[in-house]
């Protein structure tokens, strides 16, 4: 059998330049997962950078010291110290398209980073890891922020400017994708070699070790079948999913960990922000044809 998929491998550096290991998954491109940038500089030769897509780890202080790499991959870096003198330093190195600047979900200063960020023209993401890790009051916020600052100039907050691309039709992504937790694209390595879908998934649904996996066995097994078969089983089964009015942006991800989770107010932060989205655009609409 041909095999069709092309994944995106998030593995610990370690794991990445480990005799044997890169021939495993030849071909597909790697998500590097980097927790000390002196570990990266010192491994440079033997990383196969022709199959780096992104990095995800340093901070934005540590990007400064990795000028030689900065085109090498897109970058994804942590704002962990909230030093706005620090950040105006460094804003013309993270202004670049390939740097996405991440701020953690819990951080206390989540609100304001994501503003003045956006107002220094950074790519800003608060990274989507399970349903409970995100603060919903929060989120609506940014969406307000989103749909009323990116109807004169480009926003970019993530997942929120997904969701909202989304929403208007330029792409067909659900929270499965903003979470990287799509089945036919996403390979997560833990630092022990375990393969699964993602971290959260990695007891639930595992692959097996980086070492022996075999993609075309893989994607045979139970756990990797159990994964693709959920949104056609959510159709089959009639689930609340199946005619749910969130689900061209959730795709039933808040429910595939837990079927009793209560998604109530997700839905109504998703069913909202397709409203606002269907609302604007044909507001667009009428007045371009004024
Ligand atoms: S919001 Fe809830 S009911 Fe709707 S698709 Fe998502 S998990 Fe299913």
């Amino acid at each position: 059998m041909m095999h069709v998929n092309d994944y995106t491998l998030n593995v610990p550096l370690p794991l990445a330049v480990a005799r044997g290991q890169a021939a495993t998954t030849d071909g597909h491109a790697l998500h590097l997962r980097v927790e000390d940038t002196g570990a990266l500089v010192k491994a440079n030769d033997a990383i196969p950078w022709q199959r780096v897509w992104e990095i995800t780890g340093p901070t934005i202080e540590d990007f400064a010291l990795l000028t030689a790499y900065h085109d090498r991959a897109r970058w994804n870096l942590w704002w962990k110290r909230f030093d706005v003198g620090r950040l105006l330093d460094l804003a013309p190195s993270l202004r670049r398209r390939t740097v996405t600047v991440l701020v953690a979900p819990d951080d206390p200063d989540l609100h304001e980073k994501l503003l003045l960020g956006d107002s220094l023209s950074l790519r800003m993401a608060v990274p989507l890891t399970d349903p409970d890790s995100q603060n919903l009051e929060e989120l609506n916020r940014v969406i307000s922020y989103v749909l009323i600052t990116g109807a004169t100039r480009p926003v970019h907050m993530d997942p929120v400017s997904s969701m909202v691309a989304t929403a208007m039709g330029h792409q067909d992504l659900t929270l499965w994708d903003f979470a990287d937790e799509n089945v036919h694209r996403n390979l997560f390595v833990d630092d022990a070699g375990q393969v699964s879908l993602s971290a959260r998934h990695l007891t639930t649904h595992p692959y097996g070790p980086l070492g022996e996996l075999n993609l075309e066995d893989m994607e045979r097994g139970t756990s990797y079948q159990r994964l693709s078969s959920y949104a056609q089983e959510l159709f089959v089964s009639r689930s609340e999913c199946a005619t749910c009015r969130a689900y061209p942006l959730c795709g039933g991800w808040l429910r595939y960990v837990d079927r009793g989770y209560d998604c109530e107010v997700w839905h109504l932060v998703l069913t909202a922000l397709l409203e606002a989205v269907g609302a604007t655009e044909r507001t667009r609409k009428l007045t371009r044809h004024r």
